[in-house]
């Protein structure tokens, strides 16, 4: 009797979060063998150091869909190994003998800000999106070894996305918990976030404007009403355009209300305002809109200074030695099977094509649905509203391009079984080397923050709300 078996593949992926976690997933049901290599210790990527840490519920969940991918069997786990500094990227794809090689490291480097200069003062009054967001969740970690920033009162925040919202409302949260501790009242930003800057002041007798906060400025060079926080469906006609410029204004209204930041739109940053070595400010003209053009208009210059300056303006891969790039990003030539230059065996799925974190929820949902998912991600959506899943569009997109990539596999010529031993042999020395044993429910276990003192406490309001709301029991998860 003749026995015929699927030919061994061995596809190795750089970055375990949601686009490397979903590829994994992918390929290892289709029986073919995958090494998830991940700098960090856990590999929840933007979930963990993107997401602002107030969306605790999201965070339990996302990590647990990550896990249960990079827990089937055929997946090997690499972690704490950084390609291009721990790996080499050309021995990666040509000494180590894989099928494959997909690159799912996201988009972690700030696009710059864009004023010649400005690189000198980064950590000198310039601070990018990627690091203040990864310092504000880790910060009050014990073990945390990370940049340090302070959260000053009137920073100026570059920006518009959804991102640079985040940011302004980590600025406001951190500046109200701090004036309302300071005058005695017991809250924290799960609470401030939740139920916002207004009502938390409302509850204990007392106006914002006691407080003296004046707020950060968000500045933003098209108008209020192009800020991509809303999508219109595709080929839109312009009473749906108006509609969703409406939208648009309505969540950024209601944002700036519950959180009182400042927004100044149509203005462009021309230069720095400079002072003892330290960036004190921005130049700033008002903007001509037209279209997606947003020119500085002649002599309308002024100066906007400030204790901070963020720039908040997108996020692109980051430069790994040996990795071609073309622009900003690396060189793949297709979005729906992304395959790297001349390569027939390097491909990348995820952020680290495009770098768009903001992708069109609208091609995946209609744009009621979309529009939901966002005003909840920021704050703004009508109370009982049940949270959608923010991420779905990230991971539906990994999916296509991951399936993409495993019919390209299987159509590769096989390993034979010593190539795949020798592959696997290699990667347990990795392993070994980090002190990873294999066993991945008891690394993550090792790893995982616990919960602090106020999200406890605020986890515990919610239980006791839920309860008293619909006398049901209330599980929370995120307790377990
Ligand atoms: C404010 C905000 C708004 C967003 N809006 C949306 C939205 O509307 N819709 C949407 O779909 N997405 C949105 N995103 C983006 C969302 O975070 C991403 O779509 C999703 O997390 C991308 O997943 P990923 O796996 O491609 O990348 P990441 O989550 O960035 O994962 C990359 C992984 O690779 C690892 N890695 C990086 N470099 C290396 C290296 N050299 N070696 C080894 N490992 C490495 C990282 O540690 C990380 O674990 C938003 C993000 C933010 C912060």
């Amino acid at each position: 009797m003749t026995m015929t078996h699927r030919p061994y593949h061995f596809v190795a992926i750089v970055g375990g979060a949601i686009a490397g976690s979903v590829a994994a997933e992918i390929l290892a049901d289709n029986g073919i063998h995958v090494v998830v290599i991940e700098q960090n210790k856990k590999p929840y990527g933007k979930i963990e150091d993107g997401l602002p840490r107030w969306h605790l519920e999201q965070r339990k969940q996302e990590y647990s869909r990550i896990d249960a991918r990079l827990r089937k069997p055929g997946v090997f786990l690499l972690p704490c190994t950084r390609l291009g500094r721990d790996l080499d990227f050309q021995d990666l794809c040509h000494n180590w003998g894989f099928s494959a090689v997909i690159l799912a490291n996201g988009a972690w480097r700030d696009r710059e800000l864009g004023i010649p200069g400005a690189e000198e003062f980064v950590d000198k009054g310039l601070v990018y999106q990627n690091p203040f967001i990864y310092w504000y969740n880790h910060k009050n970690e014990e073990d945390y070894t990370g940049p340090h920033y302070q959260a000053p009162d009137e920073a100026l925040v570059v920006g518009g996305g959804l991102a640079s919202i985040d940011v302004a409302k980590i600025l406001q949260l951190e500046n109200y918990e701090r004036v309302l501790r300071a005058r005695g009242v017991q809250t924290n930003v799960y609470e401030l976030e939740k139920k916002g800057v207004p009502a938390v002041c409302k509850m204990h007798g007392i106006t914002p404007e006691d407080l003296g906060i004046k707020g950060c400025l968000l500045i933003y060079r098209r108008r209020g009403q192009d800020m991509p926080l809303a999508q219109p469906p595709e080929n839109a006609t312009p009473d749906q355009i108006a509609k969703t410029e409406a939208i648009r204004q309505k969540m950024l209204r209601l944002a700036q209300e519950k959180y009182l930041f400042r927004v100044q739109d149509r203005r462009v940053a021309t230069g720095l305002l400079v002072e003892d070595g330290r960036l004190v400010g921005l130049k700033v003209a008002e903007t001509k809109v037209e279209g997606r053009k947003a020119e500085p208009v002649a002599g309308s210059e002024y100066q906007l200074r400030a204790p901070m300056v963020i720039s908040s303006i997108g996020s692109v891969p980051e430069k790994i030695p040996g990795v071609a790039m073309r622009g900003e990003y690396y060189d793949f030539n297709h979005e729906t099977l992304p395959q790297y230059g001349e390569s027939d065996h390097v491909f990348g799925v995820g952020n680290v094509v495009t770098g768009q974190g903001n992708i069109r929820s609208s091609l995946l949902h209609s744009q009621e649905v979309a529009t939901k998912l966002i005003e909840n991600y920021i704050g703004v959506a009508d109370e009982g509203t049940t949270p959608a899943r923010f991420y779905a569009g990230a991971e539906a997109r990994g999916t296509a391009q991951a399936q993409a990539v495993r019919d390209r596999v299987q159509v590769m010529r096989g390993l034979s079984y010593h190539e795949v031993a020798a592959i696997e042999q290699r990667i347990r020395a990795f392993q070994e080397r980090v002190g990873y044993t294999g066993d991945y429910d008891s690394w993550i276990a090792s790893g995982t923050a616990s919960i602090t003192a106020d999200q406890m406490d605020f986890l515990t309001d919610i239980a006791l709300e839920a309860t008293r709301q619909s006398s049901a029991a209330f599980y929370c998860t995120a307790c377990r």
